[in-house]
């Protein structure tokens, strides 16, 4: 099913995402609707907190996308990206390994804003994955981007937080506006 997507102005998006202890069969079927929700939305990754639940939760799949390339090593030894494409992270934990770059982000809480962010070129991640295995890899590009961005969701981090300010100083009347839509379509759904 796919799920309505929160937008900036949703408190959800602030809140940092609980430890999943189990993965029950209602996990499992959040999961199926998150890859529904972001396949419809052309999304490459998406955390829980944007389908309206504070968990740590998130699925990335960069398959298709060329043009900005990304590495894959597991166990040491290269791997190619396409065939362990889509990931699903439960209670990721990331260590940052390489330099920050700057590169182009968008999100789908924030949706036709984009905006230049620094994050390590590479990084470190330990996770589970929907079978609940300890998986573990280092990766590059732009999927060590994505999941930095995803991993951030998990912590209420937004990626307006780690904007270049000239960034976001152009940004920010759309911003405003989209925290009042939000607001105001959130007071109305309330009984
Ligand atoms: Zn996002």
């Amino acid at each position: 099913m796919v799920l309505p997507i929160t937008k900036y102005g949703d408190p959800i998006l602030r809140q940092k995402g609980k430890h999943i202890e189990k993965i029950t069969p209602e996990i499992l079927r959040l999961i199926d609707d998150m890859f529904e929700t972001m396949d419809a939305a052309r999304g490459i990754g998406l955390a829980a907190q944007q389908v309206g639940l504070a968990l740590q939760l998130a699925i990335v799949d960069i398959t298709g996308i060329e043009d900005r390339p990304s590495t894959l090593e597991l166990h040491g030894k290269p791997a190619v990206v396409e065939e362990h494409m889509p990931l699903v992270l439960i209670n990721p934990q990331i260590k940052p390994l390489g330099d920050p770059v700057a590169g182009p982000e968008g999100c789908l809480s924030f949706p036709e804003m984009y905006g230049e962010i620094s994050r390590s070129d590479s990084i470190e991640v330990k996770a589970l994955n929907h079978k609940g295995e300890h998986i573990q890899f280092r990766c590059g590009g732009l999927l060590a981007r994505a999941i930095q961005h995803e991993n951030d969701h998990l912590q209420g981090i937004l990626f307006i937080d780690r904007m270049l300010r000239s960034d976001k100083i152009k940004l920010q009347e759309e911003l405003d506006e989209l925290q009042v839509k939000t607001k105001a379509a959130l007071t109305k759904k309330k009984p």
